[in-house]
């Protein structure tokens, strides 16, 4: 049999470029020549921090590969954990039969998660994950006697994936605009996103100003909204915006006086990143549903899951005459290695307390970007947890934005990559966004180091 050579490293790149549609690509940026010569970049094995490239050349992974990684790549007990489960139990169908991973984790989720999420639905990406959530809360109303609530309310410059469902809810227009025509018809509400407040003003006292149009949506929308869903927090790809925990406190409040569901994307921010383990806790509330991804196995296999309530659970918990089930499945909901990956990232939470050495570390960061801070170019340095972002602009005065088709970010990108003779940083802007997302196991002499690449890479790209 021929075997595949999984590691040739003369022309993977090459064999890739013709044969894979890579994500979020235009392929003809990869295709050479002046305007589109971004390299692709074959890797052979990770460790850590670090990737490492067919030709040897190694790169530091500043984004977690795309904030999935918490503990370094190939953690040991991850991957032991997965060697033996591997030895064990492959895959079985999740209708009608079960086993120790999904319900361990299922478990332990439950105890870890914001009080009264008690009830653990298994999918297999954050997409999916969101398209469950809605789903379950629309059919949640369905059951209770109320079908007319079969809106959603969102938040302008969220995100919350790329299925149909998920990308309508959303509202990152590169991702979306060219599908509007296939997407049900959500309420979006002004974000309250602290990067738009005026002058003088504090993240607390503008981001409670936000909240007048959410109540504004609220009261004259509920009686048609099943649910309001949103990132806490963190606005990751619409560009790493952030916003006051006060907006949670008070969306709450007014979620249970409106008789609307509240359900929190915790796909990117959850699993510590934000400092905490889930980006809820900064306002003490317990949202509805509880969407989880990308952390939960440490970033080596995809699962995802939704967490809800009791009464929710309830209202679909009947004889089967009724015709009340919540009948979705994916091929691979519950699949035993993903579980047991998963399994073995909630072991090593309980080892340390990483929240708060990822809130330790984002400060670490925070201040090795200090030389920013007067950058001509530089209009935004914003913290929460382990997630920084540097908001580049034309004037930081005005905050009027490069022309898009500069592609400042981009040219960030290719300056880490290549900068250092040994290595690179593999950052990967969103827009003119430079942002950080390290696993939390990266040292304070590597933050060092990637910082100051950044800062390098940031001064080329607005030259
Ligand atoms: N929600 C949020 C907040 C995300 O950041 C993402 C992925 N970037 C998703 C949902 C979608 O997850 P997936 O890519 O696994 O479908």
């Amino acid at each position: 049999m021929e075997t595949l050579a999984l590691t040739d490293p003369t022309d993977l790149a090459e064999r890739s470029l013709a044969r894979v549609w890579h994500p979020c690509t235009q392929m003809h940026d990869h295709a050479g020549g002046a305007d589109a010569n971004i390299p692709l970049i074959p890797i052979r094995s990770a460790e850590g921090v670090w990737l490492e490239a067919t030709d040897g050349r190694r790169y530091l992974d500043a984004v977690s590969s795309w904030w999935t990684n918490l503990f370094g790549h190939r953690h040991p007990h991850i991957v032991a954990s997965l060697k033996d489960q591997l030895d064990t139990l492959d895959h079985v169908i999740f209708a009608g039969f079960t086993h120790e991973p999904a319900v361990a984790v299922a478990e332990r989720l439950c105890k870890l998660a914001p009080k009264g999420l008690e009830r653990c639905f298994f999918v297999d990406n954050g997409s999916a994950a969101v398209e469950a959530a809605l789903k379950m809360s629309f059919h949640y109303w369905r059951n209770v006697g109320k079908p007319k609530k079969s809106r959603y309310i969102a938040l302008t410059g969220g995100y919350h994936g790329e299925t149909l469902g998920a990308l309508a809810v959303g509202h990152t227009g590169i991702y979306r605009d060219t599908y509007a025509p296939l997407l049900m018809n959500p309420i979006h509400v002004a974000s309250p996103d602290c990067y738009e407040r005026a002058p003088g003003t504090s993240w607390e006292d503008h981001t409670r100003r936000m909240f007048a149009d959410m109540e504004l949506a609220l009261e004259q929308h509920a009686h048609e909204v099943c649910a309001v869903i949103l990132e806490p927090l963190v606005q990751c790809a619409g560009g790493m915006r952030m916003y006051h925990p006060v907006y949670l406190t008070l969306l709450r409040e007014a979620c249970d006086r409106h008789g609307v569901h509240l359900i929190a994307d915790e796909i990117a921010v959850g699993f510590g990143r934000t400092g905490q383990m889930f980006a809820c806790e900064w306002a003490r509330i317990s949202p509805d549903f509880m969407c989880l991804s990308k952390g939960l196995t440490g970033g080596t296999l995809p699962l995802a899951c939704v967490l809800t309530r009791d009464p929710i659970y309830q209202a679909f918990y009947a004889e089967h005459r009724l015709g009340r089930a919540f009948l979705h499945s994916h091929s691979y909901t519950g699949n035993p290695l993903a579980c047991r990956a998963a399994l073995a990232t909630l072991e090593i939470f309980e080892q340390q307390d990483w929240p708060s050495r990822a809130r330790l570390l984002g400060q670490y960061l925070f201040n090795a970007l200090a030389p920013l801070r007067s950058h001509r170019h530089v209009a935004d340095i914003r913290q929460q947890g382990l997630i920084v972002a540097v908001e580049l602009a034309r004037s930081t005065r005005t905050r009027e934005p490069f022309a898009a088709s500069d592609r400042r970010g981009l040219r960030a990108y290719r300056h880490a990559l290549k900068s250092h003779k040994d290595f690179g940083v593999l950052l990967r802007p969103l827009g003119d966004v430079v942002y950080f997302m390290p696993p939390y196991v990266i040292e304070p002499r590597e933050i060092q180091t990637m910082a100051q690449i950044a800062i390098e890479a940031i001064d080329i790209a607005t030259q």
